[in-house]
């Protein structure tokens, strides 16, 4: 594979992070930036600039010289966060788009990947727990999440809109739940499978914890790994329209609790607090297009994939001092494939 230049603007972040250690082991030359460095562990990029890409000459900077930009960086959160910061998370994420996007024109950037979310797709196909699962087509009408969500919609046609008057090669992809070890999993921001692993992790053997709603609104999660493999398909294919990346394994928040306890070697109980955002009831990936354009769909199973967070998140509670036993164990066995 011939050796590009990759910028991976979000490299402080979560998935952003992972994607510069795919990047690198794959030996191309990769620049990060970010308004951050990643928390936990230090980024193996070969250059990483702290810069606020809200601000169009920081974008210019970022993209000096590279063939390749993934556009990760967002203001972005759970539901309790998306939900309580519409205003300035759409204000900031519409600069960081508008202006990433220009400035990559200008330096003339060969290929651009966006990455979208799930929350674009419409409240009305989302109202019933057994919901039949979303496919690329289902966007429009438009009915996104309020805030995240229509700011991902508005920049995903940016994104087009810049194919189609400039030429701009770009990939857009709707990602479904991405978890895995090094992702947020405390302070407001986590998502909900980071934020259960927390729970469980913190709580002792019988405990009880707080599960937001009835716990019956359905989702489906994406391991870190097949997060990172899919991205890469996805920049080689070619493909330049919408594309979910995320897997079709729906489970209830129930279920997802109960997943959690077993791996963690605990009985929990769970208490439903029904004031807190619950977001859409049902959520799930039609992947037919990912398998017809990839010839590849994510395989890590739901449990295989929590198999390999909770122990990471269970030791950074210990460092703490916040967590209970059992200690758990890294499964020692290549993670197994569904498939
Ligand atoms: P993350 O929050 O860990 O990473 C986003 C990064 O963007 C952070 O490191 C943050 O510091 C950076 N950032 C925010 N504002 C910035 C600014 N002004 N200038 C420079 N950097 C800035 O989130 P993630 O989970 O790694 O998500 C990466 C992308 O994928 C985001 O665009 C997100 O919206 C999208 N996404 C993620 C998921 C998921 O399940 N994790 C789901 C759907 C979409």
């Amino acid at each position: 594979m011939a050796v590009r230049k990759v910028l991976v603007a979000g490299a402080g972040g979560f998935i952003g992070h992972h994607l510069v250690k795919a990047l690198k082991a794959q030996g191309h030359w990769v620049r990060g930036v970010d308004i951050k460095q990643p928390e936990y562990e230090p980024s193996p990029a070969d250059e990483f600039l702290v810069v606020d890409l809200r601000h169009f000459e920081h974008c210019a900077r970022a993209v000096i010289g590279v063939d390749d930009a993934y556009q990760l960086a967002a203001d972005m959160g759970g539901i309790g966060y998306i939900s309580a910061n519409h205003a300035s998370l759409t204000r900031n994420n519409i600069l960081i788009n508008s202006h990433m996007l220009e400035a990559s024109r200008l330096a003339g950037v060969e290929r651009y990947l966006y990455t979208s979310s799930a929350c674009i797709y419409p409240g009305y196909k989302q109202k019933e727990a057994g919901i039949t699962p979303l496919r690329e087509e289902d966007a429009m009408p438009a009915d996104p999440e309020k805030g995240y969500g229509w700011e991902k919609l508005f920049a995903e046609e940016l994104t087009k809109y810049y194919a189609e008057d400039h030429g701009l090669d770009v990939r857009i992809v709707r990602f479904h739940n991405i978890y895995g070890p090094l992702g947020t999993y405390d302070g407001g921001r986590e998502k909900s499978p980071a934020a259960i692993m927390r729970k469980i992790a913190a709580a002792p053997d019988g405990g009880t914890i707080e599960v937001w709603g009835d716990g019956e609104q359905t989702r489906s999660y994406c391991y870190i790994d097949d997060c990172v493999e899919g991205l890469l398909r996805i920049m080689e294919s070619g493909y330049s329209n919408p594309i979910n990346l995320g897997r079709d394994e729906m489970v209830s928040i129930n279920e997802l609790v109960d997943t959690v306890a077993s791996v963690a070697g605990k009985t929990i109980k769970k208490r439903y607090e029904t004031t807190k955002p619950q977001g859409v009831r049902g959520r799930n990936s039609d992947n037919t297009l990912q398998r017809d354009i990839l010839g590849w769909e994510p395989k890590v199973n739901l449990r295989d994939g929590l198999a390999r967070t909770y122990p990471w998140i269970w030791s950074q509670l210990d460092q703490a001092g916040r967590a209970h036993a059992p200690r758990p164990t890294v499964p020692a066995t290549p993670v197994a494939r569904a498939t």
